[in-house]
């Protein structure tokens, strides 16, 4: 059981920008994202655009907001449970909530704080009746960690940036035995360079290029150990490999916490704006993922939502203690 003051669902800007001003309170953040990596929407759709409305900052690429929201929260030692989704809330004896994530991992807070954005990012499954059976048997939708397909043979289908990059990463690094690379069509969507590099590596025997072809079938006793594949000229035929991994993006939805008995409107929490507290005592919502009058979703409002949810929480918390707002240039930031 992971135990902290605060339990973050959602590692995107908003709840990156939450374990500072929490910290700030002295309280300990621990935050749940289903994505293998923290910053959100910022990370997984467009790190390398310019964003030109964060404060004082005329521009910044996404992904560098999120590297400095990291350094920002460090000296507060935020906790991470990644590439798992919140998926059931339940009530200890204490008072305290117990959320369980899909894989089973247990976190017990007196705090919920529900910065999860547009939702969890749901894989886009390729329609193969009994992918399911497969998944986590060497059927995966995410890379978490490259080095699990050291020495492994891995069809990669897909034809955007992430499929792309991974089957470049996965050969040039020399991890995986074998890489082939399935895609509908011939040509790609992905940014030019990493197309041209996956041609030159085709062309030099190192990554298997299959395209105008899909995989359409699994097999394997207990875990993959082929897929079929079918070509718009070939026909059908098997290709012997230890791992699947479709790369078709992703798509956000309000998920399991829909059914978490909060007050849902237009697919987004409800929330009173005096703290972003929702129905739930307890539990509040911050960022993309509430709604009120007025509602923007801007980075920026999140960050304000976000600093007053925390302030209440903290009355929740110690109520017995008054807190008294300190500016950081008086008091600086007294890191855990
Ligand atoms: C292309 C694009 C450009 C944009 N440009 C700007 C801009 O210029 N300025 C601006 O202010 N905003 C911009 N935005 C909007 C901005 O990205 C969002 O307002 C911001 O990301 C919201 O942050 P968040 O932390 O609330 O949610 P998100 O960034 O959506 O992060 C939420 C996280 O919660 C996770 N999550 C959800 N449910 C669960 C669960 N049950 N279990 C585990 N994890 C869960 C998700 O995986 C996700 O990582 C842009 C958005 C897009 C798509």
């Amino acid at each position: 059981m992971i135990k902290t003051d605060i339990l973050i669902i959602g590692a995107g800007p908003v709840g990156l920008f939450a374990i500072f001003e929490a910290g700030l309170l002295k309280l300990k953040c621990h935050l749940i994202d289903s994505l293998p990596q923290p910053g959100g929407q910022c990370s997984e759709i467009y790190p390398k655009k310019p964003i030109y409305d964060i404060p004082g900052y005329p521009t910044i690429l996404a992904g560098e907001l999120v590297d400095n929201l990291m350094e920002q929260a460090a000296p507060f030692k935020p906790g991470f449970t990644l590439g798992e989704a919140a998926v059931t809330i339940d009530k200890a004896d204490n008072g305290n909530f117990i959320v369980t994530t899909n894989k089973g991992t247990q976190h017990e807070a007196p705090i919920i704080m529900i910065a999860g954005g547009l939702g969890v990012f749901e894989p886009r499954k390729p329609p193969i009746s009994n992918i399911e059976d497969y998944e986590d048997k060497g059927v995966e939708y995410i890379i978490k960690d490259p080095e699990f397909y050291r020495g492994k043979k891995c069809v990669i289908a897909g034809g955007g940036d992430s499929a792309l990059d991974w089957a470049i990463f996965l050969t040039e690094k020399n991890i995986a035995s074998e890489v082939a690379l399935v895609h509908r069509r011939s040509s790609f969507r992905g940014h030019l360079d990493s197309v041209q590099k996956v041609m030159d590596l085709a062309e030099s025997g190192k990554i298997k290029l299959i395209t105008e072809a899909e995989v359409v079938g699994i097999g394997g006793e207990g875990k993959v150990e082929n897929v079929t594949i079918k070509h718009q000229k070939d026909g059908e035929y098997q290709v012997a490999t230890d791992h699947f991994i479709p790369l078709f993006g992703l798509k956000p939805s309000l998920g399991p916490i829909a059914d978490w008995g909060l007050e849902i409107e237009k697919n987004a929490i409800k929330v009173d704006t005096t703290d972003y507290s929702t129905n739930i005592p307890g539990i509040y919502a911050i960022g993309d993922v509430n709604t009120y009058e007025g509602k923007l979703k801007l980075i920026l409002c999140g960050f304000h939502e976000g600093t007053i949810a925390l302030q209440s929480a903290f009355a929740r918390i110690h109520p017995d203690k008054k807190n008294v707002l300190k500016y950081t240039t008086v008091n600086g930031v007294q890191g855990f």
